[in-house]
């Protein structure tokens, strides 16, 4: 398996899980691009922390739900490293715990725009750079879904649910459709995990409250997500594309 030197960007990937998959990444030899929102700090200790341990990592500040930002992270990345061997479509909101009925135009246009669109718009240019079609030299790509695309969240965030549903179904049609072009497209399905995201979402003790619905009765860790991207990432899951990998403790 060979990572060395390969350009490997992570949208929100100076926290949670982002930030767990840019540390294994660093550690296996790849150059990582830190995709991130606001949080200026969060992403600057983080390329601190890799280069310090002796990897290589850039921050990029850019909203994924972003037309104009996304085609600037990605030249951004052609401008440091001019390749790019691997995306992982991993930024992603939540809001706050609401019934459908309750929901207004506003909430769900963030929501698909960031979720969906951003995952849309960041494989368009990964796949201009990475196709053979393009004259590219292959590549990978791993979209982070969620459990709630199959459980619908429902009084929580059915349009959080809903709009994993689309990243699965994109997984697919995306996968098929560049699978001649040495591009291989996958998704993993976390579960609950112990993030910041659950505070974000107006509930801090979402963990505490749900885990014993989990059937290994534990929440995972963003790095029990991040060893499940890495490995689709890399030549040993050659043969797979459009796999969506539950990484969820049997939910
Ligand atoms: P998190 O701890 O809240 O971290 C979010 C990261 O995404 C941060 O780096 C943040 O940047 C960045 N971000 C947010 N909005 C962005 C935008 N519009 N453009 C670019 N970057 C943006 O989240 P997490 O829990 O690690 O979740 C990561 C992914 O896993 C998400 O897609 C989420 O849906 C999925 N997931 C999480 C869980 C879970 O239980 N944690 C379960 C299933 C799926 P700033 O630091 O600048 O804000």
């Amino acid at each position: 398996m060979s990572t060395e030197g390969k350009v490997l960007l992570v949208t929100g990937g100076s926290r949670g899980i982002g930030a767990a998959i840019c540390r294994l990444a660093a550690k296996a030899g790849y150059r990582v691009a830190i995709n991130y929102a606001s949080n200026d700090k969060a992403a600057h200790a983080l390329v601190a922390e890799i280069k310090a341990a002796g990897g290589e990592a850039i921050a990029i500040k850019g909203d994924v739900g972003s037309e104009a930002d996304v085609v600037a992270m990605f030249r951004a990345v052609d401008a440091a490293y001019g390749r790019l061997d691997a995306l992982v479509n991993n930024a992603g909101v939540v809001d706050v715990k609401a019934r459908v009925d309750e929901m207004n135009a506003a909430r769900l246009e963030r929501m698909m725009r960031i979720n969906v669109i951003g995952s849309m718009l960041c494989a368009r240019e990964a796949v201009k750079r990475m196709s053979s079609l393009h004259g590219g030299k292959g590549g990978a790509i791993v979209n982070v879904s969620s459990a709630a695309s199959s459980l619908g969240s429902p009084g929580e965030y059915v349009d959080y649910a809903a709009s994993k549903g689309a990243i699965d179904t994109f997984t697919i049609g995306l996968a098929r459709e560049v699978a001649t072009e040495n591009i291989r497209v996958n998704a993993v399905r976390p579960g609950i995990i112990d993030t910041e995201i659950h505070a974000s979402g107006g509930q801090p003790d979402r963990i505490a409250a749900i885990r014993g619905i989990v059937p290994m009765k534990r929440e995972g860790k963003a790095e029990e997500v991040a060893r499940a991207v890495l490995w689709l990432l890399s030549d040993e899951a050659s043969y797979s594309t459009g796999s969506i990998l539950n990484v969820s403790g049997g939910r």
